[in-house]
């Protein structure tokens, strides 16, 4: 393939990126979702020419790794005989049920694609960094709170009336509230604001505009004060979500984040014989099956997860997301996803949902999910448990694997211990693995508690 590679530009189909174990390619979904036939032919070409492995990214793209320079190109090729409308320009994201969530506050659409159609207009495209990313959250069940994002605009009910609360850098809990404006005006400053971004050069990101740029981007319209939205409860993709047109969304999960393409395409062609015409890709790592009634969701539930798709939202294998791993990947040290499975025999009490664990084979981080809680990464002399908080320890030992599995089964007694009935998953690894955890680790035991607006 000759297109030519920039540096900390977002992998696409046809210009993947370099990684450790090949190249990787990333395909955004088109807003309303792929036919299910578009997904079995696109898990076909995966099979026929990556490594037989899609993966779904914690912002909700699909992934493919393992690729030549050739077979990326021959990947390429095939996709596009798909005919699928792939996403491209500068991300205006909105959540996966966006215009079908009877909780929604606002159909986030209809402004996602005023702004959307102002990038291309104004010229934009091509002159922001490519990470550069704009959210537009409507709420509802599957919002995106979690989600970071240059410039994020949240819907509110304020006085009966719809206003976007414009906030910069960062996650519905800790980006900068700016204002809330009025649908109409809402564009205006998002444009004025990404100008103002551009204007800094190819690598600027909102972070870097100061007080007198986003006062300049607001000059002019009639602006509220900014409200941050109370935390809702986390997202929970997997499992069946009610539609406001009668319908109902079966949120399939991918065991560490990744699926079989054999077993994705069995799943997209069993969604086709049924009638099923749009597949959503979610964060969360998730997959939307936006089934036309209720009944037909729950039978696709059940074909889902007689595949190996997960189902049920307290599916303890949700607590880990894994890297390619060996043998798949030729930098790794740790054979992440088989790990994974002893894990989970071994300690199931360990992941409840009150933890999130990362399996790194080498320390790229390639699957690098937000917010885990402990990492663990395999090392050329010792795999290397690492907290949020960047406490790290090697677990010395004469097989790797024993070392770890014998630090999750200690801290998995240690954390049904009903002597220390506050402890919480995270602390009694730390406990087991460095020796110490600080109060602000521990939180009550209890059934499946998935963390929020964390
Ligand atoms: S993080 Fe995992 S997939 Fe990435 S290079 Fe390392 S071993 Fe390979």
């Amino acid at each position: 393939m000759s297109a030519t590679r920039i540096r900390g530009a977002c992998p696409t189909l046809a210009v993947p990126m370099a990684t450790g174990d090949g190249l990787l390619a990333r395909l955004h979904a088109p807003t309303n979702g792929l036919a299910p036939t578009a997904l079995a032919g696109l898990a076909e070409a995966v099979q026929a020419h990556g490594n037989g492995i899609v993966e779904v990214t914690a912002r909700g793209s699909l992934q493919i790794r393992g690729l030549s320079d050739e077979s990326a190109s021959r990947l390429a090729k095939a996709v596009d005989g798909l005919n699928i409308e792939v996403r491209t320009g500068v991300p205006v994201d909105a959540p996966p049920l966006a215009g079908l969530d009877p909780h929604e506050i606002a159909d986030p659409h209809p402004l996602a694609r005023t702004i959307r159609q102002g990038i291309v207009k104004i010229g934009l495209e091509g002159r922001l960094a490519p990470k550069v990313t704009v959210i537009v959250d409507g709420g509802g069940a599957l919002h995106l709170a979690d989600v970071a994002a240059d410039l994020r605009l949240m819907a509110e009910n304020r006085d009966s009336r719809i206003v976007w609360n414009l906030a910069l850098a960062g996650s519905a809990a800790d980006a900068a509230g700016i204002a809330a404006l009025a649908d109409n005006d809402t564009p205006t400053a998002v444009l004025r604001l990404l100008e103002a971004i551009a204007a800094r050069g190819r690598t600027a990101r909102a972070r870097d505009l100061d007080g007198p740029a986003t006062e300049a981007a607001l000059r002019g319209l009639p602006v509220a004060p900014f409200r941050r939205s109370q935390a809702n409860r986390a997202p929970r993709p997997v499992g069946l979500h009610p539609l406001a047109n009668g319908g109902a969304a079966l949120g399939v999960g991918l065991a560490y984040g990744q699926a079989a393409a054999t077993d994705l395409r069995a799943l997209a062609q069993t969604a086709s014989a049924l009638g099923i015409e749009s597949v959503r890709s979610a964060p969360g790592r998730a997959m939307l099956f936006l089934c036309p009634r209720a009944d037909i969701a729950k039978y696709l539930k059940d074909a889902s997860k007689d595949i190996g798709f997960i189902v049920d939202s307290n599916d303890r294998r949700l607590s880990i997301t894994a890297c390619a791993g060996a043998p798949a990947c030729r930098s790794a040290h740790l054979a992440t996803k088989p790990l994974a499975a002893r894990l989970l025999a071994d300690a199931p009490q360990l992941f409840d949902g009150s933890m999130r664990l990362h399996l790194s084979g080498c320390s790229k981080r390639c699957a690098a999910p937000q917010n885990a809680d402990v990492t663990l990464i395999g090392g050329e002399d010792a795999p290397v448990i690492e907290t949020q908080d960047g406490e790290r320890r090697e677990l010395t030992g004469k097989v790797a694997e024993d070392a770890i599995l014998a630090v999750f089964r200690r801290a998995a007694t240690d954390y049904t211990d009903q002597r220390n009935p506050r402890q919480s998953a995270v602390a009694a690894l730390k406990r087991a693995a460095l020796g110490n955890a600080s109060d602000d680790d521990e939180r009550p035991i209890g059934p499946y508690v998935h963390q929020e607006g964390k």
